[in-house]
């Protein structure tokens, strides 16, 4: 059986790419940490600025300095993977899929579910992390100053799941692409496939024609060939 995938998957390369919070996992790391430390009102004030998403990204990370590896660890411990997340894996995997996650979220969190998840590939911004605590500084890929892309944000999703494409083989109209908010924009109108997994925002709503409105991952493969 696992030679027949694997022959199926060198005939067909194909690659999925799935956005972290809201649409692998049910919640968002950054308010689960915010709650616990008592710093949402301040992350409200940061998205509610109307600064560009990577400038927002920054900011946010300042306000979790000084918090340690583990308290983020055990924030994206604390969220439960969305359901059938592990079927819809699968299932993909079977079919000859590459996957992979691109969050503008951390390293240290989209890491653990990549790994929860046995996935082949993951963009997010690093925190950095000195002596076991966090100093409110983040590399964020960026990406979308290469490309020209609308985005603005910290992880441009579009310009890595073409990065990725590129790194596995896959031509770019073998992909699929998985989100669930105006950030997941670029890379859906990208992807071969995109999919507005529960969409949280009108702009998502109205730029995406696949949409699947139940909480269940398992509805998305509908979509992938
Ligand atoms: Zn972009």
């Amino acid at each position: 059986m696992l030679l027949f995938f694997q022959r199926a998957s060198a005939l067909l390369p194909k690659l999925a790419a799935f956005d972290m919070d809201g649409t692998l996992i049910q919640g968002r790391l950054v308010f689960a940490l915010a709650d616990q430390f008592n710093l949402s009102d301040k992350v409200r004030t940061v998205q509610a600025s109307g600064a560009a998403g990577y400038e927002q990204t920054s900011a946010i990370a300042a306000l979790f300095a000084g918090l340690t590896r583990k308290d983020v660890e055990d924030a994206i411990e604390s969220i439960p993977l969305i359901k059938n997340s592990d079927q819809t894996i699968a299932a993909l995997r079977g079919m000859g899929y590459k996957i992979g996650i691109i969050s503008d979220s951390y390293t240290l969190a989209a890491g653990a579910v990549a790994e929860r998840l046995q996935l082949d590939f993951v963009a997010a911004n690093e925190l950095q992390i000195e002596n076991g605590r966090i100093t409110g500084r983040v590399d964020m890929p960026l990406g979308w100053d290469r490309i020209g892309c609308f985005c603005k944000i910290s992880v441009c999703k579009r310009y890595h799941l073409e990065k990725f494409a590129d790194q596995f083989g896959v031509p770019i109209e073998n992909t699929l692409a998985v989100g669930d908010t105006k950030s997941d924009i670029c890379m859906i109108q990208r992807a071969g496939v995109g999919v507005a997994f529960m969409p949280k925002d009108s702009e998502i709503r109205n730029a995406v024609d696949k949409i699947v409105p139940e909480c269940d991952l398992l509805e998305v493969l509908e979509f992938a060939a």
